[in-house]
């Protein structure tokens, strides 16, 4: 690393470090042996060396980490693609002492000189974005700068990825649950539509606004729904649910004429009970033909549907018309909760916003919250819901079934504190 640091280099210079961890290792450590274990190391090292092109240069740094040069980058595709293949060799299935084992790894890369001028830096560097390669589910990599993680695959890559992933049903949904302030218990949970392109996480904003941009919004809308109608109407038959499943619409779906004829046939077709359903709208979308919007979600309400008011406090908000609405909940925005507690000033801002909604007969959700002190600071404010990581964060079905089935309390953590 030092010497491809080195100044005076002449171009190309860019090249790529692959920060490579194994997820769970320790586990296999525990429970199999530091025999296996080490075994499992010289393996992997063994299928990483297989992949090196000659130019590249691998090394173990201790532990379970290794680090990879990728030499003579054109372009971040091509550690994007190296990282890849790190992935499929690392992850085939290997049979160490009578043990067939699979190990994934996460991977952070960092670009010389766009993320660092020295060695110590890029690992640094590479080190953080493997981080976030773990938080985001494992087994995938991640780059140091934002912008690459979009660089490496063009925009119209998505486009006809996103595509495909709808025709084969390949967005996936998980749920997060909303907790009742009053009776700790699960009070309704919230659909967060998930999507993952070559191991990769695309987040949903990025992948709902290419849909809309590229047409792709009302089949992919629809297909949400669908599934999470369905999913849900089984938790309902078999006694699970609690509260109803709320399900996020795009400024376009809203904006469809069609859109109460789709949710009212989708209901039939799913069997769901209206009772059980709420959509969530942000107040972006109600600010052009405001009065054509009011109508739109009447006929909504008139199903039997519920509407809550998404991101609420992040973009224009205009009082005169907020009474006007009929939606019956209102969630605070994630980033009132976020600074809620550092200034008295920011917790009175939280605390008017329930005022507020309550004044206007709505419920309250809290979105965000990650801390025990910031869910007694809105229990104490009357808010009727919290959700966010401290409870859960949004999880695939099967997970939510088996949270359904334990129905933990909330309001037990609350007292232990
Ligand atoms: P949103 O509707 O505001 O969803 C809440 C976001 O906050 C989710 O991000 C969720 O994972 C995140 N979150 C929940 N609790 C916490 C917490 O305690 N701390 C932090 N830091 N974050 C928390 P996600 O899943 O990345 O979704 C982002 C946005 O993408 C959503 O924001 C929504 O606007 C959009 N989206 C997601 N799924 C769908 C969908 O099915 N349809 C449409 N139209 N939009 C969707
Ligand atoms: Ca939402
Ligand atoms: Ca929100």
């Amino acid at each position: 690393l030092r010497q491809l640091t080195r100044s005076g280099r002449t171009s190309p210079t860019r090249f790529a470090v692959l920060f490579i961890d194994l997820d769970n290792f320790k586990r296999i450590n525990d429970s199999l042996g530091h025999d296996v274990g080490d075994e499992l190391l010289v393996s992997v090292a063994a299928s990483l060396t297989k992949i090196l092109r000659n130019q590249d240069i691998v090394a173990r740094l201790g532990g379970d980490e290794f680090t990879m040069i990728v030499d003579n980058l054109d372009h971040t595709h091509v550690a994007a693609k190296v990282a890849s293949r790190v992935i499929e060799a690392v992850g085939e299935i290997r049979d160490l002492k009578g043990h067939s084992l699979i190990v994934t790894p996460s991977i952070g890369i960092s670009i010389f000189p766009d993320d660092g001028h020295s060695g110590e830096e890029l690992l640094k560097n590479a080190d953080c974005a493997m981080y976030e390669s773990k938080k985001r589910g494992k087994s995938n990599y991640h780059f140091y700068t934002e912008t690459m993680n979009m660089d490496a695959l063009t925009r119209l890559d998505l486009e006809t990825a996103l595509r495909k992933a709808i025709d084969q049903n390949d967005i996936h949904l998980h749920y997060q649950p909303k907790v009742n302030l009053a009776t700790g218990d699960i009070g309704g949970a919230e659909v967060l539509a998930r999507w993952t392109l070559n191991e990769q996480f695309i987040s949903p904003e990025t992948f709902i606004s290419i849909a809309e941009e590229a047409g792709l919004i009302k089949k992919l809308g629809e297909q949400i729904l669908r599934k999470a109608c369905l999913q849900y109407q089984y938790w309902v038959e078999k006694g699970l649910a609690k509260g109803r499943i709320a399900i996020n619409l795009s400024a376009h779906q809203f904006e469809d004429e069609a859109l109460v004829d789709t949710v009212e046939r989708i209901l039939q077709e799913t069997g769901l009970s209206a009772d059980y359903l709420e959509l969530e709208i942000t107040e972006s979308m109600v600010v052009n033909e405001t009065q054509k919007a009011i109508e739109q979600m009447h006929q909504l309400r008139k199903l039997g549907i519920t509407l809550a008011i998404d991101d609420f406090g992040t973009g224009y908000s205009s009082l005169s018309y907020l009474k006007e609405f009929p939606v019956n909940t209102l969630k605070i925005d994630r980033c009132f909760i976020n600074d809620m507690l550092n200034t008295d000033r920011n917790r009175n801002i939280v605390e008017l916003i329930v005022n507020m909604a309550h004044t206007l007969s709505m419920n309250v959700v809290a979105e965000g919250v990650e801390t025990i002190e910031q869910a007694k600071a809105i229990k104490l404010m009357n808010a009727e819901e919290i959700q966010g990581y401290l409870f859960s964060k949004p999880i695939p079905a099967e997970e939510f079934e088996q949270l359904l089935a334990k129905a933990p309390n909330l309001n037990e953590k609350l007292k232990r504190s």
